[in-house]
């Protein structure tokens, strides 16, 4: 792990720390856990971490924590929750990922290429030493790039990610969510003016001349939620019922909401292609 609790609650990344200053008492910081970490200095092959000692139960990490073995995507996502706003409020240093989909939507036009050209041009030559110190990537691109993202960090490090994205600066935990939440936070209008990942299974895909609906399958039975693709975009849309139907996805977008049924309020996410759906396994 690369953060860690001191005894007064203070996150310290392994960049920072200085046993003469801070101490040996350092600690997992999940709170469910807590074991006594030690510091464990980089070498060529391996970055410098925090670790258990694992030398008893007590300096082992507990069943429940975050460490305690590789997590799945919903894993993965339960524990940035989980840890994000406390180690924000106490400290941990602060990595921002900037979000940009516009090359996956089929309506964006680059404005030019020279443009592009010039940002290649700019590219920061420590970037790919800073790759191999354990730093997350700068910007996302893809759904993909999203899931492996919460895949392959630990959420220590995912915990430190502040997603920038239409000029704003979120904790990535709060763009993150399972759809019976969104549905939730959007008709309590605690949702921020940005695109969201909304995540859930689906249960039917509903296909109408001038409209397509993936609606998700709620628990709670309260929650409607669908992904709608209007038919400018059905050339965009190849994915099949079977592809979709009892799998597990994730898409990114605008949430709106639908109230042409009064008694029935709908949360939709419009989206232009099947670059808009990515099938989380039950693994990823
Ligand atoms: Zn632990």
């Amino acid at each position: 792990m690369q953060s860690a609790i001191l005894p007064g609650g203070q996150v310290i990344t392994v960049n920072e720390y200085n046993p003469e200053i801070h101490g040996d008492s350092i600690y997992c910081l999940d709170k469910s856990c807590s074991a006594p970490v030690i510091f464990v200095k980089g070498t060529d092959s391996v970055v410098s971490h925090f670790k258990t000692t694992g030398k008893s139960e007590e300096n082992k990490h507990s069943s429940t924590c975050g460490f305690y073995k590789p997590l799945s995507f919903f894993e993965s996502v339960a524990k940035v929750e989980e840890y994000q706003q406390d180690l924000l409020d106490n400290g941990i240093k602060k990595h921002i990922v900037k979000i940009n989909f516009n090359k996956l939507d089929p309506d964006y036009e680059p404005k030019t290429v020279e443009r592009e050209e010039k940002e290649k041009k700019s590219v920061d030559p420590t970037e790919i030493k800073i790759k191999q110190e354990n730093e997350t990537p700068k910007s996302i691109g893809s759904l993909k790039a999203v899931v492996n993202l919460l895949t392959s960090y630990d959420p220590g490090i995912l915990s430190s990610i502040v997603v920038q994205v239409k000029g704003a600066k979120i904790p990535i935990s709060r763009l993150i969510l399972h759809f019976e939440k969104a549905y939730e936070q959007h008709w309590n209008d605690e949702l921020l003016e940005t695109p969201y990942f909304i995540f859930g299974k689906v249960e039917r895909v509903i296909r109408r001349e001038k409209v397509y609906f993936i609606v998700f399958e709620s628990k709670d039975k309260r929650s409607q939620f669908s992904l709608v693709v209007f038919d400018k975009y059905f050339k965009h849309f190849t994915l099949r019922d079977d592809q979709l139907v009892g799998k597990e996805i994730i898409s990114y977008g605008f949430l709106k909401k639908n109230t042409f049924n009064q008694d029935k309020k709908r949360s939709e996410l419009s989206i232009k292609s099947d670059k808009f759906i990515q099938i989380l396994t039950s693994k990823g």
